[in-house]
């Protein structure tokens, strides 16, 4: 089964729902009820092949109550397992899992790309299914319920960041949902997995009628472009919108961007992704990344870019198509960034007259650079 930069959507009756996006996403932002429910009247997705592979979900041990499929060694090869989740504790949710999409951080976990593992490990981080048991604290949720798993299952809930509803950000460290320490002294496991126990602090509710199937990715690639458009005010109508890359994180960017009344340009660095970008999800424009003719033309006309590759790119051609204070930002995760600062201070560039050149200025703009077509006269 290839998982390199595509996204599924697990079912766990075997069959593999193929879906088109890939994701990095590892600067999560927090997941509410209340941006789900604004969630699922927005996105939409797009299945754009079904894989027919029929998986068997046999298990290679006779104990476990846990039907997964694990990685054993750094190749990530995934292959039926079985283990024992904990039992359901008074504030645990359980929940079946019907649906878990599949990210880019699924393979990196596997494969020991981001932290030590420690095998065999079940990937795993965009997770939903129905509530099955709950603990005796719970009140919240419902044997039956609609419920979602992202990217993490616990922290201290007692820091400045868990006691502002940013658990992500705690002071002590989440617990992943992937390989991290769980409360019983086991290695967390994923959502390629048959049902999950966690805490009700770290479930959420999808609502009733929203396709399960549909609702996965947004547990962890959704809400990682979510959260900062909301939180950089990239939902004004009427506004631009830059989308660098169009994978996972990319095509749910253009679908939020377009949700919000935007007008969204996708940059691509090829060609094989225009007919993705303006037929299937709807964006406005579609550029070419390393077409400098394409990229000039766009010389400070964008409010907004999120930028989704991880790849390593440039970024100071982005900033020159954002408008001045237009906003920028970086949800992929390259392997550095390199930015002239200037990009950031200063920019008189006018492409109307062609100069796109750096100049000192003389002592009366000391410190500034800017085009000399553009001082004032005299
Ligand atoms: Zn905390
Ligand atoms: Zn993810």
């Amino acid at each position: 089964m290839a998982l390199l930069w595509r996204h599924y959507i697990t079912d766990m009756d075997g069959t593999l729902q193929f879906i088109a996006c890939s994701s990095l996403p590892l600067l999560l932002g927090i997941f509410s009820l209340l941006q789900l429910l604004f969630l699922s009247g927005l996105v939409e997705f797009y299945p754009v092949a079904l894989l027919t592979e029929n998986l068997e979900m046999a298990s290679d041990s006779s104990t476990g109550n846990c039907l997964a499929w694990a990685a054993r060694d750094k190749s990530g090869f995934l292959s039926p397992y079985t283990f024992n989740r904990r039992a359901v504790g008074k504030d645990d949710v359980s929940l079946k899992i019907t649906h878990c999409g599949i990210c880019y951080a699924d393979v990196a976990f596997s494969r020991e790309k981001l932290r030590k593992a420690t095998y065999p490990l079940v990937p795993g981080h965009e997770i939903v299914g129905t509530v099955q048991e709950v603990g005796s604290e719970v009140q919240r949720f419902k044997v039956g319920d609609h419920v979602g798993v992202g990217t993490y299952v616990n922290s201290c809930r007692d820091c400045e960041y868990c006691n502002d509803e940013l658990e992500i950000h705690c002071s002590n460290g989440i617990v992943s949902t992937i390989n991290g320490l769980d409360v019983d002294g086991t290695m967390t496991k994923g959502g390629y997995s048959s049902f999950i126990v966690v805490h009700k602090r770290y479930c959420y509710k999808i609502p009733e009628g929203y396709p399960l199937s549909l609702a996965a990715p947004l547990l962890c690639a959704g809400i990682t472009v979510y959260t900062p458009m909301i939180r950089h005010k990239m939902n004004q109508p009427g506004k631009s919108l830059g989308v660098v890359g169009l994978g996972g994180l990319g095509h749910l960017a253009v679908k939020f961007g377009k949700a919000f009344g935007l007008n969204v340009t996708v940059f691509s660095t090829s060609m094989t992704k225009k007919e993705e970008a303006l037929d299937l999800l709807g964006a406005d424009n579609f550029v070419v990344s390393s077409d400098d003719e394409q990229m000039k033309a766009l010389v400070k006309s964008l409010d907004f870019i999120i930028d989704t590759a991880s790849g390593d790119h440039p970024f100071d051609p982005y900033m020159s198509i954002l408008k001045t204070a237009g906003t920028l930002v970086l949800v992929g995760a390259p392997s550095e960034i390199k930015l002239n600062p200037m990009n950031l201070h200063f920019r008189y560039e006018n492409p109307q007259r062609k100069c796109n050149r750096w100049h000192k200025t003389d002592s009366r703009n000391a410190g500034l650079l800017q085009c000399p077509q553009n001082l004032p006269r005299g």
